[in-house]
């Protein structure tokens, strides 16, 4: 079983995920895997008969889904009901042409920002339909929520083994450094980049004070082809750093100014929003798999992806 002829399609192959996940299985290599890395460019997966096509060309055997509208705080609360529809199309042509080319294993991504707002802590893979999601992303999190139904359904009707992960706030190269859209790593990054040039403050937005767990995205890459070749569950699995390692939003935003060595200091900016205060997720699960799993600390991480946008400034996405 180990050894059969896998064709890997990776849907959103060039963004943040998709790009560590080519670095992670250069590292790991199997002889049995072909990877097909996706981008937009290679068809709207908003279309379905592009969606057909492409599914057609590769026929792939196992698909990697990552394709989605993805942004920042900021971005959701503008812009809620396109990232409903946008990812409830990418999501259904994507899984109804798995199915139809008899794919044998997709897996899909979730994130812990699609849990309950209100909710008992740490939110675990059993949560994620008890109540109504965060106000700022809700038409993400109904998007993102309604694979896990698809996912079951397909597997009650079909026998299909379509399964997710949850990761938590993931950053790393090739991330969206866009100062408005961005998640808050790559935002911040950039946002040093400039205050750095300028001789400026470093602007955070909101109190400091909510709290998230964050991946690498090397790391996760790492975690996304243990679930590619070994987690057999339909049940999603959540993939993140220890509880232990929560940290707030003002203690990210100084290993930023530090990375940068910003001579004045960072500023807060109370008037704009906080976003949900925490999401803080239990990865008992993967423990249960991976005990030894180390992640690279974050301090680490975020030198490396400071390094990485100083090098790569005038090609990053932003
Ligand atoms: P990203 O860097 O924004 O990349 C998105 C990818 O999707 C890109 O390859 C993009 O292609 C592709 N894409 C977007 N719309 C498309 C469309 N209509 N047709 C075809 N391709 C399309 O996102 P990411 O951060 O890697 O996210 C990957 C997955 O992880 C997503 O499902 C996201 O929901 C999930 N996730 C992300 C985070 C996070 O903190 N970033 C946290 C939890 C879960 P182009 O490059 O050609 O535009
Ligand atoms: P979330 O984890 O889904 O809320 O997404 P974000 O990555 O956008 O994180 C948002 C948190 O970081 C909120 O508490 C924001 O107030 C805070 N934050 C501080 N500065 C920034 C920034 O420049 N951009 C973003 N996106 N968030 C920021």
């Amino acid at each position: 079983m180990g050894s059969e002829k896998k064709i890997i399609l990776v849907t959103g192959g060039s963004g943040l995920v998709g790009q560590a996940i080519k670095q992670a299985k250069q590292q790991d290599p199997r002889e049995n895997e072909t990877f097909i890395f996706l981008t937009s460019k290679d068809g709207d997966l908003k279309d379905p008969a592009a969606t057909q096509r492409i599914f057609e060309r590769y026929k792939p055997t196992h698909v990697i889904h990552l394709a989605a509208m993805v942004g920042g705080l900021f971005n959701n609360m503008q812009h809620n009901l396109d990232f409903l529809r946008n990812n409830i199309l990418i999501n259904d042509n994507v899984l109804h042409n798995s199915h139809k080319l008899g794919v044998k294993k997709v897996v899909s991504c979730l994130s812990t920002c699609i849990f309950p707002d209100k909710t008992s802590y740490p939110i675990d893979e059993t949560m994620i339909h008890n109540g109504p999601p965060h106000s700022s992303n809700f038409g993400y999190s109904y998007a993102k929520r309604l694979i896990d139904v698809q996912n079951h359904a397909y597997n009650h009707q079909h026998g299909c083994h379509f399964t997710s992960v949850i990761p938590t706030n993931v950053f790393g190269a090739y991330d969206n450094f866009n100062l408005e859209d961005g998640h808050v790593i790559p935002g911040l990054i950039h946002k040093a980049y400039i205050a750095k040039k300028e001789g400026k403050p470093l602007v955070v937005a909101g109190s400091g004070k909510p709290l998230r767990q964050f991946i690498y995205s090397i790391d996760l890459a790492k975690l996304f082809l243990f679930v590619l070749r070994e987690y057999e569950e339909i049940e999603p699995i959540i993939l993140s750093v220890d509880e232990s390692s929560e940290v707030s939003i003002g203690e990210v935003a100084k290993m930023i100014a530090d990375a940068f060595q910003l001579e004045h200091g960072i500023v807060l900016d109370e008037t704009k929003s906080d976003g949900q205060f925490k999401k803080t997720a239990s990865n008992k699960k993967l423990r249960g798999y991976l005990p030894d799993f180390q992640f690279m600390p974050l301090k680490d991480a975020i030198d490396r992806t400071v390094q990485w946008f100083n090098l790569n400034y005038n090609t990053a996405r932003k």
